[in-house]
């Protein structure tokens, strides 16, 4: 396809150009696979590369990630969702977190809907773990490119040739490895480049130093250095390169082959192979689909989608924040945008980068780059911010919940704030809530997907909102989608309950257990009960 450019204005040359220069992507792992160690490592590396002055990035972001940590640690669990900036061979990697705990995956799939790449980290013992499923699925069902990393290879673990037979048998990803690691998991001693022959020996540091040493070996001298460990390595590359497991960008781009990297984020080895791989094979933003289906170019007027609301981040300011991920346009600070769902306008005086706890006021992002806006009491999750011509992005879908609480207040004179406190935590989308005439707004249900979720609820309907809670377990454990149609006749069955949920008045069925279910979908089949994403995605 050819492009006119002799039409396009220096702004939107500018806009691509910046576009191109990014890429933003997220980690998917499960929990203790080492995503914070790799987090650590990659803005360590890129912070090397600033202070030797290749990159003029700001500020030493050694602090900034640390920052991040203390936060996360403060708080004994990754419930919150920031974005960090890494600046790297004159690209900029806008890293976006995603909560590890298994009862956060529903945060964790919208973050997901951010990002244009996913890298999989994987713990070399363990291969993949119920989490790393759970979240692949959510990569699947977008048709998200994954890159694979192999962590803790310095540790006892699994044979290479065994994990990548793993991937591919259980999920269909054809692995096509970058690099190979010579020596066993546990006896590790470098990473030979696939492509370019280069063998990289890994020297010890004594005493536990946080960097490994890097050093580049001609491959004669490596065969004399390790032996045996060379030898075999050789073969199993002879193997792959049998098998056609070269890197196939075509298949990469629509998530049916996945490039894997071996290497270990504790001791930094392998990470800036990975980091080139994120630069030189992850896609650059591109133009997004809106709800009817038109894409809307990287070039045109600015456009971003809410994937996260947040509240409370910083203690002594209790604010509430949007984090929105630029889709289109180039965003300048004192912009005054249209919010698409009301139709009304936004003043974006106060936004902010946030990296980690760090928060610095921004004044330009572009395609690919996260914004906070602060005081966004009027936004809620999958909501569309625009300039110019109106554009709409669909809703991000939700997961389906698994477990339902009735929440009433405490005491009774806190009403208002109660009401005020749910509303807020709906938007941010803590927990879905559920309402219908019968049990009316006093008692609204809550909706989860994990039980942890509940806890946060309490913490800061008590904290934030002064309004103590206090919730009742319901006995559902399955939700569908149904329609008005359906609703009167599902209501009136034993172990079923129609509810609305109230951020997008969808209405819910929420019935006991999947056999109870299975005995309604069998007595009434003309009944409508669409599933809702579940568990993973369906
Ligand atoms: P997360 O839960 O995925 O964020 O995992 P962490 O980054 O907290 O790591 C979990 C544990 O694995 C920590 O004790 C790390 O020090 C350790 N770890 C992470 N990466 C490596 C690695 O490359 N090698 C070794 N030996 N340990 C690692």
């Amino acid at each position: 396809m050819s492009v006119d450019t002799t039409g396009a204005t220096r702004h939107e040359a500018e806009v691509s150009e910046e576009a191109r220069r990014r890429r933003t992507f997220a980690v998917i792992s499960h929990p203790d696979a080492g995503k914070s160690t790799l987090t650590e490592a990659l803005a360590l590396h890129s912070s090397a590369i600033t202070s030797a002055g290749a990159v003029h990035g700001k500020g030493d972001r050694r602090g900034v990630t640390s920052d991040w940590m203390d936060m996360e640690q403060d708080r004994g669990i990754s419930i919150t969702s920031a974005a960090l900036r890494i600046d790297y061979e004159g690209r900029v990697l806008n890293l976006l977190d995603t909560p590890g705990h298994a009862d956060f995956s529903e945060d964790t799939y919208r973050v997901l809907s951010a990002v244009d790449c996913a890298i999989m980290l994987l713990d070399s013992a363990k291969g993949l773990e119920p989490q790393t499923l759970k979240l692949f699925d959510v990569c699947r069902a977008r048709r998200m490119p994954v890159i694979t990393f192999v962590n803790k290879w310095d540790r006892p673990g699994r044979e290479p040739l065994e994990l990548l037979d793993e991937i591919e048998q259980r999920i269909g990803l054809r692995p096509t490895p970058l690099n190979w690691p010579v020596g066993i998991a546990g006896d590790f001693r470098g990473l030979v480049d696939r492509d370019s022959g280069v063998y990289t020996k890994l020297t010890r540091t004594p005493g536990g130093a946080t960097k490994a040493i890097e050093e580049a070996v001609d491959t004669d001298r490596a065969a004399e250095v390790e032996g045996e460990a060379w030898e075999r390595a050789r073969e199993e590359l002879e193997l792959l390169e049998a098998l056609g497991a070269d890197f196939d960008r075509e298949s990469f781009l629509t998530g049916k082959s996945s490039p894997v990297l071996f290497g270990a984020a504790l001791t930094n080895f392998g990470v800036g192979r990975l980091l080139e791989a994120v630069v030189g094979l992850a896609p650059a933003p591109a133009a997004k689909g809106d709800v009817n289906e038109r894409p809307r170019p990287v070039e045109a007027p600015f456009s971003g989608q809410v994937f996260k609301m947040q509240a409370n981040m910083d203690k002594n300011h209790r604010d509430r924040m949007a984090f929105v991920r630029v889709s289109s346009g180039r965003f300048d600070r004192g912009m005054v945008l249209t919010h698409a769902a009301t139709g009304r306008p936004f003043a974006t005086k106060y936004t902010q980068a946030v990296f980690g706890a760090d928060r610095s006021t921004i004044d330009t992002a572009f395609p690919g780059d996260v914004i906070a806006l602060v005081n966004a009491q009027a936004l809620k999750v999958g909501d569309t911010l625009y300039d110019g011509a109106k554009v709409e992005f669909p809703a991000i879908p939700s997961f389906a919940p698994e477990h339902f609480v009735v929440a009433r207040a405490k005491d009774a004179g806190k009403y208002k704030q109660f009401q005020k406190g749910i509303a807020q935590l709906d938007a941010e989308g803590v927990v879905q809530v559920l309402t219908s005439d019968v049990r009316g707004e006093q008692a609204p249900v809550l909706a989860a997907v994990g039980p942890l979720q509940f806890d946060v609820v309490k913490h800061r309907m008590e904290q934030e909102f002064r309004s103590p809670v206090e919730v009742s377990p319901l006995e559902y454990s399955v939700a569908r989608r149904t329609d008005e149609e359906s609703a009167p006749t599902l209501h009136a069955l034993s172990g079923a309950e129609v509810l609305r949920r109230r951020n997008d008045g969808e209405l819910l069925v929420l019935v006991h257990n999947k056999w109870r279910l299975r005995v309604i979908e069998r007595d009434h089949p003309s009944l409508f009960m669409e599933p809702l994403l579940a568990g993973g995605v369906v």
